[in-house]
């Protein structure tokens, strides 16, 4: 039995007739740019996050370069991020102009070493950026008090995180923006491209909002220079069906995790994932460790069951960053984390005959190391 790392058609089968109900309406109201399906979903993820904002944007990336141009971030800038993430993390601060710092990760969480932080912070630094990989929130309490120290700004990149909780509140209400992403395969998928700015500032949702249809205060007046960055009628439609179904579905993907620990708790060579005790990971991805992670990796496409490599190289090492200067010797754990890391299937859906197929993957990997 072939055994996908995601299906997202199991996900649809079991609501289709609301989706598809809820995709009529858009198309029987010809309404595809705002309106009340783009209200209601702002409103319906302010409320599901105690979240005083929530701005519908055209995707996660958006987001974060929302967010960074509302701040004023630019030219001469530094942000502080984590060196593993999906690209979008560090392209954003890029793309605005700044200088993205980079600092290594805890090598069992995965997430940004918070110890590491404050030895990069210059009189240039205006902003840090820790990602919740994987499902899993990074430590925000010794990042929000350094933020207060030193007067930056945290944005939270929780794409990979709705759903989360650190210490009981829930993540993308713990710095003082975040960015969410509603991309098909995210814990909260959307049927396209869509995201969410979420923030507490009065001042900063108005610039956001205004910054996601070119700066415009009123009809044909400009503000500020914006871009076109909306959330389309028909994602947010799919998206408020979806939404009442996200707290079962991440309690799947724990119940799955749960499961695989279990198994792989027994087998040595295998390093799962940890759930540190202030958090609830919501395992956007389950990621373990090990040792010849692609010979891993052809085992299993010859058995078809799937996998995936999040990420096989630390942001700093790539190419359009060479000019940062950066080698592998500044990022031991991240780098390491790029060899050993093999995603396997989480998605809520899986049964446990898939997973046992997974489990026997991973055994017959582990059996046949020297
Ligand atoms: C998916 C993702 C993004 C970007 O979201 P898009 O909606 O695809 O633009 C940003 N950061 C992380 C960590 C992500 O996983």
């Amino acid at each position: 039995m072939p055994v996908p790392m995601l299906d997202l058609r199991a996900q649809y089968r079991r609501i289709k007739a609301e989706i598809d109900g809820a995709v009529a309406e858009v198309f029987e109201s010809q309404g595809f740019i705002g309106g009340p399906k783009v209200e209601g979903l702002e409103t319906a993820i302010a409320q599901f996050l105690g979240a005083k904002h929530a701005i519908g944007v055209a995707s996660g990336t958006d987001a974060l370069l929302l967010l960074l141009k509302a701040k004023g971030i630019g030219a001469g800038d530094e942000v502080i991020t984590t060196a593993f993430s999906f690209f979008a993390t560090a392209g954003a601060i890029a793309n605005v102009g700044a200088t993205p710092v980079f600092v290594d990760i805890e090598p069992d969480t995965f997430n940004i070493d918070v110890t590491q932080i404050e030895s990069r912070i210059t009189k240039r630094t205006r902003a840090v950026i820790p990602v919740h990989l994987f499902g899993q929130c990074a430590d925000m309490a010794p990042i929000m008090d350094l933020a207060a120290t030193h007067g930056l700004f945290v944005i939270e990149d929780a794409a990979q995180a709705l759903g989360a909780q650190y210490k009981g509140r829930p993540a993308a209400t713990l710095g003082h923006a975040a960015a969410i992403s509603f991309y098909p395969t995210k814990n909260l998928g959307g049927a396209g491209d869509g995201g969410m700015v979420v923030c507490r500032d009065e001042a900063l949702a108005e610039r956001v909002r205004l910054l996601r249809e070119h700066g415009a205060d009123s009809t044909y007046h400009h503000a500020l220079v914006g871009a076109n960055s909306r959330l389309d009628a028909l994602q947010a439609a799919v998206l408020l069906v979806k939404l009442p179904h996200l707290d079962s579905w991440n309690d799947q993907r724990r119940a799955n995790a749960a499961y695989y620990a279990e198994r792989f708790a027994r087998m040595p060579g295998v390093v799962a994932p940890i759930e540190r005790a202030e958090n609830r990971h919501v395992y956007h991805q389950y990621v373990i460790r090990l040792p010849k992670r692609d010979a891993a990796r052809e085992l299993f496409s010859r058995q078809n069951v799937g996998c995936a490599v999040f990420y096989p190289s630390p942001l700093p090492l790539q190419p359009c960053f060479q000019q940062l200067g950066y080698t592998e010797a500044d990022f031991p754990h991240a780098v390491q984390a790029s060899r050993e890391v093999l995603a396997l299937p989480i998605y809520p859906e899986l049964t446990r005959a898939q997973q046992d197929e997974v489990i026997a993957a991973v055994t017959q990997h582990i059996q046949a190391l020297p």
